[in-house]
Parts: structure tokens; C-alpha cells; sequence
């Protein structure tokens, strides 16, 4: 196994996540097997219980894993599946390290931060690359180790520690360190190396060497700038690698390709350069003849919050040749002329009453004035909710999660008694039987599916012989468990328990993704 483990310099938000992904994919095209490893460096076991529009997406594993939105990255770069063991975080090292000590595993020992959280973390980092297997059974040959947060920082400094002794255990050809860094603009818009400069300072203080750099920036680096970089922080003059900002982030690895980021890494790894094959990068490259426009109605006013649906949105588009252009609507503050301007409407997941009441009021826009859409998990449930009080009559029709009334949306049996928050909804892989006589049925090309889940709440049983009489129909199921919706009479009013944008990739676009798009633009284009 070898190792490919990224840093980053100077600031957070560089965009670390897509050029550690961006890698994976050039090695990728190069033949090699990757799989990844990103280390979150907060308290917390997981994302599941964090405020995502703090800290991003909460991606959902198959294995039910909630993981770092990054995860999400390497799974769509690298059109990989990971499980929990592929996010380390420091709650997870550092609780069962405790509990080793309390079962006695260590007996005798004084128990400290190294070596036995470094060898715990050293430890699961090398389970997590040599376990994990492709869906054709080959084993990875190269690992990527993305370590959150920027060089420096306090939390961080077990697992820069634990990274500097595996490069020492495993010598220079199995062994290269990425070092991400900005690379900002004077006022006469020239790049400076300063920063860059000190964080390769505090690195070199860890004990840790950077092989290759990537310069972050929104202007071409120059040669000698990068000469610059390569006099002040000891690596070769092709081993500065520009990453300017692009504008698609599918194009990031064509452009560090350009910039010869495989043949340098490779060498450093003492593995065949070998030839590219570049037919990912026709894959997703499309050109777009249409232009639709689909609004997302959230309480958040954060974009990261749904990154995989807008990734999934893209998805669907790049293979309809239509670039879908988002509107994030304020659930609490959009008006039905802000509705009647969109091609389509999208209700994604979430938690809680914020807002709620402005979602059921655009699934009833939808539903009464044929628009298309689209309801994720929260957005399935509160499609129930709509029609239950406007169709079916429970005026009081709500969930069970907001409180008093007809719960048409009730907590999940086996919840009952659930105290701990933490990892214990409804989440990863279950598998969906589909009618065979539905759009989804169609759009799959299958009847059994599988799709990741992370809910508490489902479709109350009792009242599903109604709604189903005044024509909704749940036209997926898990046994008595339902899963997904549509109606008939509607272009297109599909809904899901599941949540299809976690399994969506740039290649393979997510089924329910690509029958909204594709209504949304035949119905604009019969305008
Ligand atoms: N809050 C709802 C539940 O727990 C929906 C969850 C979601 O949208 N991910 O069932």
C-alpha cells in the first residue's frame, strides 16, 4: 500500500476535499486502484449530530456511516463506495483508546498521546486502506489521506505526528505528502509566496516534508513564481503544481493533470507514469443546449447543506444537455411569483419545524399547478403531510417529529425508546421494491434498488389505505415500510424516503434526478 497523504496551508476552504479527490481520479486514469481516507480532526465521533450549516453536508455512507461532506467528493471522483472506517475522527481515536485502557489492553503502561493514539491512529488508517475492496473484489493499491484543517492548528497535531511516523516506517517510494496551499493576489495582482512559504515552515517544524506543492489561486501561476516555491521550500520546480480556480470542479483533475501532477507523484511513488486513459473526462464533459431553472426551498441559507443534490442535479443535466441553474428559496420568506418563475421545485431533507410550512405550501403549488418535483426524505414526508390535509382532509395533518395533530408522518417503530441522538436513525443502504407499473420502476430500470436512508419518521401505516385511495401512490417499499411516492395525474410529482443524491455520480446520474430534469426541460421546451 502505498500512501498519498494531503495537507493544507494557510487557510481552510481551499478547496483541500476536490484536489485530494482530483488526484485519486488522475491515478485512477492511470490504471491504479484508490480508495481514501479523510481525517476530521474535531471531538465529535461523527458529522450526524453537527449543524450543517456549519459545517456542510452530513454525507450518508452505506454502511450508515455520517460522514464529512469530502467523503461525498471522493466517492463521486473516484466513483468509489466508503464506509465509516474512511472517516477518522479524533472523538472515535480518542474513545477507544480510553476504552482499550478501561479493558485493559494496556496494562502496565502509562497511556499518552504517543505513542498510543498515534499507533491507534496509524492503525486504523492502514485497516481502512488495505480492507476496503471495489465492487469487483480488487484491493486498492494506493491510499489517500486528506488530513482536515491546516497545518498548525492544536487539534490536528496527533494525526501530523502519527502521518510523519508512517513516512519514516515506510520509506520515500511508498510515500508522498500533497501539501495544499493559497496563493493570494497583491493589490498589483501579483501572486505572493509568503504564505506558502510559512506554512512549509510549520510542516518542516512537525518533521514533515512536502514533495509536492499546489498553489491555489485565481490568476496562472507564473514560472517564476513557481521557482520561487521551489528555491524557499525545497521541491523541484515540477513538483509546484497551479491549481486556479475552475470553473466546474469536475475539471480540476484534467487541470492538475496538465500540470503533470501524475508523472511527478507517481515517480515519488516509484510507480509507472503508464499512459492516461482520459474517458472520464468525455464522460462528463457535455455540452448544454437548454437552460433550466429548479428551486430548492430550505431553511438554510447555506449551499454546502445540499451539496450532493446540487452535485446530483448536475449530474442529471450534464447527461440531458441541460444546465440546471438552482434558485435557494427561503422557506419562511419566498412568494408564489418566486414559484411560478421556476421550471421545477425541489424539497430536500432536513430536521425539524423551521420552515416546514412554507415547504407543504410549495408541494401544493406543485401539485396544483402541475410543476414538477422533486421531495427528498423531509420532502417525502411532507408531501404525506400536503395531501393529507388537502386531498384526503386532516386539516391537522402534520409529523409526529413537530408536534400535536393527525401524525400522518410517525417515529419509526424501532425507535421507540431510542435515547441516544448519535448514529442511531434509520441510516445507509436498505433496499426498495418498485412497482413495476411506476415512473421510478422506469426511470431504475429495475424493481429492486438500493438507496441510503437517514430518518427517525415514516409514512404512519394506518392511514396508508387512504391516501392511496385518493391517488397518491407509494410506489416503493421496504415491507411496510414506504419509501417512495407519485401521482398520477401529474408530469412529474415524485418523492422519496431515501435519499437518491448520495448514490448519484458524474457518470451515472441518480434515476429520480434524471426524470425531474428531463420533465422540467420537455415542459419548458413545449412553452
Ligand atoms: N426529519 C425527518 C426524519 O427524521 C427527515 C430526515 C431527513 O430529511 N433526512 O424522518
Amino acid at each position: 500500500m502505498k500512501y498519498v497523504v494531503v495537507t493544507g496551508g494557510v487557510m481552510s476552504g481551499l478547496g483541500k476535499g476536490i484536489t485530494a479527490a482530483s488526484i485519486g481520479r488522475i491515478l485512477i486514469n492511470r490504471g491504479y486502484h484508490v480508495t481514501s481516507v479523510k481525517i476530521d480532526p474535531y471531538l465529535n465521533i461523527d458529522a450526524g449530530l453537527m449543524n450543517p450549516a456549519q459545517h456542510g453536508e452530513v454525507f450518508v455512507l452505506k454502511d450508515g456511516g455520517e460522514a464529512d461532506l469530502d467523503l461525498g467528493n471522493y466517492e463521486r471522483f473516484l466513483d468509489i463506495e466508503l464506509t465509516r472506517d474512511h472517516n477518522l475522527t479524533t472523538g472515535k481515536i480518542y474513545s477507544s483508546v480510553i476504552s482499550k485502557e478501561r479493558h485493559g489492553d494496556y496494562l502496565g503502561a502509562t497511556v499518552q498521546i504517543i505513542p498510543h493514539i498515534t499507533d491507534e491512529i496509524k492503525d486504523r488508517i492502514k485497516h481502512a486502506a488495505e480492507s476496503w475492496v471495489d465492487k469487483d473484489g480488487n484491493h486498492a493499491e494506493i491510499c489517500i489521506v486528506e488530513v482536515g484543517g491546516t497545518v498548525g492548528d492544536i487539534e490536528s497535531m496527533p494525526f501530523l505526528e502519527a502521518v510523519r511516523q508512517m513516512h519514516w516506517e515506510y520509506g520515500n517510494g511508498d510515500f508522498a505528502l500533497v501539501h495544499v496551499t493559497l496563493l493570494p493576489a497583491d493589490t498589483m495582482g501579483d501572486l505572493k509566496t509568503k504564505p506558502t512559504q510559512h506554512s512549509v515552515k510549520a510542516l518542516r517544524e512537525l518533521g514533515l516534508e512536502a514533495d509536492i506543492i499546489v498553489g491555489r489561486s485565481n490568476l496562472p501561476v507564473s514560472l517564476s513564481t513557481k521557482r520561487k516555491i521551489s528555491s524557499f521550500c525545497d521541491v523541484d520546480v515540477h513538483a509546484v503544481i497551479s491549481a486556479q480556480t475552475a470553473p466546474d470542479t469536475y475539471l480540476v483533475p484534467m487541470e492538475l493533470e496538465k500540470e503533470g501532477m501524475a508523472e511527478v507523484l507517481l515517480k515519488q511513488l516509484h510507480l509507472e507514469p503508464g499512459k492516461a486513459d482520459n474517458s472520464w473526462y468525455s464522460l462528463i464533459a457535455r455540452e448544454y443546449t437548454n437552460r433550466i431553472t429548479v428551486g430548492i426551498i430550505t431553511k438554510y441559507g447555506v449551499e454546502d447543506v445540499y451539496i450532493s443534490i446540487k452535485e446530483a442535479l448536475k449530474h442529471a443535466g450534464r447527461l440531458l444537455s441541460t444546465e440546471v441553474a438552482i434558485h435557494w428559496l427561503d422557506a419562511e420568506l419566498y412568494t408564489n411569483e418566486d414559484l411560478a418563475d421556476l421550471d421545477g421545485i425541489l424539497i430536500p431533507g432536513g430536521f425539524g419545524n423551521r420552515g416546514i410550512e412554507g415547504m407543504i405550501s410549495a408541494i401544493q403549488y406543485a401539485r396544483e399547478h402541475k410543476k414538477p418535483l422533486l421531495g427528498l426524505c423531509l420532502g417525502f414526508q411532507l408531501c404525506v403531510i400536503e395531501f393529507m390535509r388537502n386531498v384526503v382532509g386532516y386539516k391537522d395533518a402534520t409529523s409526529e417529529e413537530m408536534g400535536a395533530g393527525t401524525h400522518a408522518i410517525a417515529l419509526l417503530p424501532e425507535q421507540e425508546g431510542v435515547e441516544d441522538l448519535g448514529g442511531t436513525m434509520r441510516l445507509g443502504d436498505y433496499s426498495v421494491t418498485l412497482d413495476p407499473a411506476s415512473r421510478l420502476a422506469d426511470l431504475y430500470g429495475a424493481t429492486e434498488i438500493i438507496e441510503r436512508h437517514r430518518h427517525r419518521y415514516e409514512v404512519n401505516p394506518a392511514y396508508i389505505d387512504e391516501i392511496e385511495a385518493k391517488g397518491m401512490k407509494f410506489v416503493g417499499r421496504n415491507g411496510r415500510r414506504m419509501e417512495a411516492l407519485e401521482l398520477a395525474d401529474h408530469p412529474y410529482f415524485v418523492a422519496t424516503q431515501f435519499h437518491p443524491e448520495f448514490r448519484s455520480r458524474p457518470t451515472r446520474p441518480s434515476a429520480p434526478f434524471i426524470g425531474f430534469v428531463k420533465t422540467c426541460r420537455d415542459l419548458q421546451r413545449k412553452e
